[in-house]
């Protein structure tokens, strides 16, 4: 019997998705992807586990195997009851195969999605309890799965991470999610979870509703067991979704809003919700399909996909040639803004950190700082009290030099001077073993000359981690040709631990992003000068995609240190760079920005007032064309250059370190898209 045929003997409710061309194949027997163990107690353990792999997917083949085991259980009449699980150690289910849907036609997309919502339908119709026993990540259609079962529940393990990220990447979810979630959380949760594509640890999960129970791995099964013996829970009667309309309204206007409809995908998604919680399955699972076929012929999605894609490369690539070595002690030197951000985020990864700096009090400054991070952490219940405890318990700090050779990796996050900076890498050299490696978190100092100042320099690295540490997703590493390859390879791996995204750079001045970013920074300032409006300038990079416009992320970056970078730009690339009057004059006065309450707004109270000033030329498409361009022109340059590996990292690096429309796939993908400049 093929699959389609199966699918057919469902009654009244398949009758929508009948139109859907054949879906060919009867699947391998037994399958391959699945265990189907029938108990003692009439329970079906249906357990994904895909040969040769690290994670379950979705995909036309699994779909099929888990349809094929589905009708085995129609018809079995010991079965009472049905578990699903993952064999897997970190992963539920990670969603659907989206490299498959990457290179699939769209009428071949249309019919997978067809495939998942009539054998997930199928799950749902299953007349017996059906538990989801989730441990690791279950994102996407592996989140989707389990709303067609009665219970979901959860392992409290880090490794559990519950979502459904599909408007990420263009797209919604359309195995049933837009339509189930709303019917078991109410219409404003699905809404939040769908349209920030956010994921929640278990507890977290919990709290919002998406999970029954949370408890240790070991014992999920036996939780499960005792669920079977439980009466089904119903779907509660939920107030608000009977006001689902004006629910959608008021979201629908808040997506517009923040994306300025520049993500369709997040605004059809409210649709869909607010459309989808009230009638029958069936009604809602048409929208969502009809959603997703209009979605898919976009380029956005593409991109996305795509991006999403690179960042998984670079998450995982190994570097060639090199020998990873595992960090399990570091010394941070330096307790700022920076060095107590990098303790942090160190320390909360299970790596012992010394942190180091002049002063008690400058030590104390820090402690407190890491003290508010993991408060604020802990207040919006991302970490558990003891998770708390473990991250500060191993933070140790020191203001006098100790010898250092036990640590393997030193990071120097001390005040942006060359001369200070040279001081501290001469008088590491004498305390810190052989091998040991020394990076520098600099903004934009030759770590080259830095490299000059100690024996071995090919254990000299940059490690560019951008503000603020826990939040900013991308690291710099910056190389010198004499860096050995398994320092590369050493601190890279550490990187991706850390779960930040490395991209390789040669030292340049400006190193990547900034460099890619001062030139459109100055020329916005120019604009300004010009007799362009903040707001004007801002308005038109706003709506182009960027998160803040150019002349707040300078008052947020400080014009003195914008303009430090800019000159040290200029008196590198004096043919291209220069850096403005404009910028120094308000510096000399005092006006450095947020920290002062004085840039290029004022701030009061936390407060930004916007300047009332008004421009002669508030021609939003020549503005962003023209800052646009500058922003794409120097990517090409650094990728003529060889300051990154290749286009991918720096649309990659651009997206992440600055936040650049990931719509737009990046400044490269940008200028061969548009064809603004030459490619
Ligand atoms: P900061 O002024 O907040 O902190 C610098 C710290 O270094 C201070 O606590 C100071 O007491 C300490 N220090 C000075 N001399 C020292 C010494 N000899 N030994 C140990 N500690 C010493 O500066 P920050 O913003 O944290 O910047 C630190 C580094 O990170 C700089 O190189 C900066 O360019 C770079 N960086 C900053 C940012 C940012 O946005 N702030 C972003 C990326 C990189």
């Amino acid at each position: 019997m093929n699959l389609k045929q199966n699918i057919l003997i469902q009654p009244k409710a398949m009758k929508t998705l009948l139109n859907c061309p054949s879906i060919i194949h009867d699947p391998p027997m037994p399958p391959k992807h699945f265990r189907l163990d029938v108990d003692h107690d009439g329970i079906a353990w249906i357990t994904f586990d895909s040969p040769k792999s690290s994670v379950n997917v979705w995909n036309e083949e699994t779909l099929r195997e888990f349809n094929h085991l589905l009708e085995i259980i129609e018809h079995d009449t010991r079965v009472k009851a049905l578990v699903l699980r993952s064999a897997k150690e970190r992963i539920f289910i990670a969603g659907a195969d989206i490299k498959a849907i990457r290179n699939m036609q769209h009428v071949r997309v249309n019919e997978l999605i067809w495939l998942g919502q009539a054998v997930f339908d199928r799950l749902a119709r299953l007349r017996m309890p059906k538990i989801a026993a989730i441990n690791g990540a279950c994102m996407g259609g592996g989140f989707e799965v389990t709303l067609a079962c009665d219970w979901r529940i959860a392992s409290d393990h880090d490794s559990t991470k519950i979502g459904l990220p599909e408007t990420q990447l263009g797209i919604l979810p359309a195995w049933g999610g837009s339509t189930r979630l709303s019917r078991i959380v109410g219409v404003r949760k699905a809404l939040d979870l769908i349209t920030t594509g956010k994921l929640l640890n278990a507890n977290a999960a919990k709290r919002a509703g998406l999970v029954s129970y949370v408890v240790a791995v070991e014992r999920l099964d036996a939780l499960a067991c005792s669920l079977v013996r439980q009466k089904r829970p119903c779907l509660r009667f939920r107030f608000e979704n009977l006001f689902s309309a004006i629910i959608g309204h008021l979201a629908k206007r808040k997506a517009l809003e923040k994306t300025r409809g520049l993500y369709p995908s997040v605004t059809k998604a409210v649709e869909v919700v607010t459309h989808a919680v009230h009638g029958e399955i069936e009604k809602g699972l048409l929208l969502e399909r009809n959603a997703v076929a209009e979605l898919i012929k976009g380029r956005d999605s593409a991109r996305l996909i795509d991006l999403f894609f690179k960042r998984e490369e670079a998450n995982k690539r190994p570097v060639s040639g090199g020998t990873a070595l595992p960090i399990h002690d570091a010394t941070v030197i330096g307790a700022g803004v920076m060095g107590a951000g990098i303790a942090h985020i160190l320390a909360s990864r299970g790596i012992r950190v010394l942190m180091t700096d002049v002063s008690n009090d400058s030590l104390a400054r820090g402690l407190e700082r890491i003290q508010g991070l993991v408060g604020d952490a802990r207040r919006r219940r991302l970490v558990t009290e003891v998770q708390v405890r473990d991250t500060l318990d191993r933070i140790s700090t020191t203001h006098v030099p100790v010898p250092l050779n036990r640590h393997h990796l030193v990071i120097e996050a001390a005040t942006e001077s060359m001369e200070l900076k040279r001081k501290i890498f001469a008088d590491l050299a004498a305390r810190v073993a052989e091998d040991t490696i020394l990076a520098t978190n600099t903004s934009a100092l030759s770590v080259s000359d830095l490299a000059k100042t100690v024996p071995n320099p090919e254990r000299v690295i940059g490690l560019h981690f951008f503000n603020p540490v826990h939040r900013m997703p991308l690291v710099e590493i910056i190389t010198l040709p004499e860096t050995s390859p398994d320092v590369l390879a050493t601190v890279v791996s550490f990187v991706q631990k850390l779960g930040k995204t490395p991209v390789v750079v040669k030292d340049s001045p400006g190193f990547l992003v900034n460099r890619i970013l001062v030139p459109y920074l100055m020329e916005a300032v120019r604009l300004h000068e010009s007799g362009i409006s903040v707001k004007d300038i801002d308005e038109a990079m706003l709506e182009f995609g960027m998160p803040m416009g150019p002349m707040r992320l300078l008052d947020e970056i400080g014009l003195d240190v914008a303009a430090h970078v800019a000159k040290t730009l200029a008196s590198a690339f004096p043919d291209r760079f220069s850096h403005t009057d404009a910028l120094d004059k308000m510096v000399n006065e005092g006006h450095l920005g947020k920290k002062t309450g004085q840039g290029f707004y004022r701030y009061e109270n936390g407060k930004e007032i916007v300047p009332t000033t008004h421009s002669d030329l508030p021609r939003h498409e020549s503005i962003q064309t023209n800052l646009a361009l500058l922003i794409s022109q120097e990517a090409m340059r650094c990728l003529k250059e060889g300051i990154a590996r290749n286009a991918d990292d720096i649309d990659l690096a651009m997206v992440l370190g600055t936040g650049y429309p990931p719509f737009r796939g990046g400044p490269i993908t940008f200028a061969r898209d548009t064809g603004i400049i030459d490619y």
